[in-house]
């Protein structure tokens, strides 16, 4: 994985740039989670799923709700950047002020 590439991240902002490695464990094995390891590493993989929490609970959303979830897959894609447009996430305010990385 020598070629590996974070595009949140890109390896130089990441909070440990000595470890910045592909995320492990995605939450189902299959073609899309694939893509995404593949431009995420661990580090930021951590800061979304806490960013994720903080998004479901400021939107109450309902994970059995299709649209909820397309809510949610379009925060992820643009706060880890998976279509490596490079451009910095756009959160909701609300979120995001309030948000400390931890
Ligand atoms: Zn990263
Ligand atoms: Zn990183």
């Amino acid at each position: 994985m020598s070629d590996f590439h974070c595009n949140r991240c890109g390896g130089t902002s990441c909070s440990d740039g000595a470890s910045c490695v592909p995320m492990s464990n995605p939450p189902v094995q299959n073609k899309y989670w694939e893509k995404v390891m593949a431009v995420t590493c661990g580090r930021c993989w951590t800061d979304w799923k806490d960013m994720e929490v903080k998004i479901i609970n400021e939107y109450r959303l309902n994970m059995l709700e299709r649209e909820h979830r397309q809510m949610l897959k379009k925060f992820m894609t643009d706060f880890l950047d998976l279509d490596g447009t490079g451009k910095t996430a756009e959160l909701p305010n609300e979120v995001s002020e309030n948000w400390k990385p931890s």
